[in-house]
């Protein structure tokens, strides 16, 4: 028996950095996908969040996070099809099957390279200069 042909939406390798924020998924098929834990709780698909049988969700009403929204406190497998984190504030019935994950992909990296822009603002360096010029005049007159 052959075995079966690698499935785009199963993760190999799931890591996450609270440093940089991301969340990271190599899938079998060999893609990478990146999402930063922002842009994770903006889709959370909780009925809470995002409504539910034609009723709007919480964050259609918001139009920022606050910063513990989108802390992530801890992420656990549901099973072999999704991944449910828990929020700083709390929050954990956001469950995101990989699929779905895997479907928002070119998504989120679209909205960490809009972020990444966003924050290396120019940063200059002054250089401290001194040195004043001194000029003295020095007359030497006459001529023997
Ligand atoms: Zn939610």
């Amino acid at each position: 028996m052959a075995g079966p042909p690698p499935d785009p939406t199963e993760p190999v390798d799931i890591r996450y950095d609270n440093a940089r924020q991301r969340l990271e998924i190599t899938w079998a098929d060999g893609k990478e996908s990146a999402y930063d834990y922002e842009f994770l709780r903006w889709h959370c698909p909780c009925a809470t969040c995002a409504g539910e049988m034609g009723i709007p969700g919480h964050l259609q009403f918001v139009t920022e996070l606050r910063p513990e929204q989108y802390q992530l406190a801890s992420i656990e497998l549901v099973g072999h099809y999704a991944l449910r984190p828990t929020w700083a504030d709390g929050h954990d019935t956001g469950i995101y099957a990989f699929d779905r994950l895997r479907a928002l992909g070119d998504e989120a990296a679209a909205s960490l390279r809009a972020k990444e822009r966003g924050k290396s603002q120019g940063k200059s360096q002054g250089e401290g200069q001194g040195n004043e010029p001194s000029g003295r005049g020095h007359g030497r007159a006459g001529s023997g």
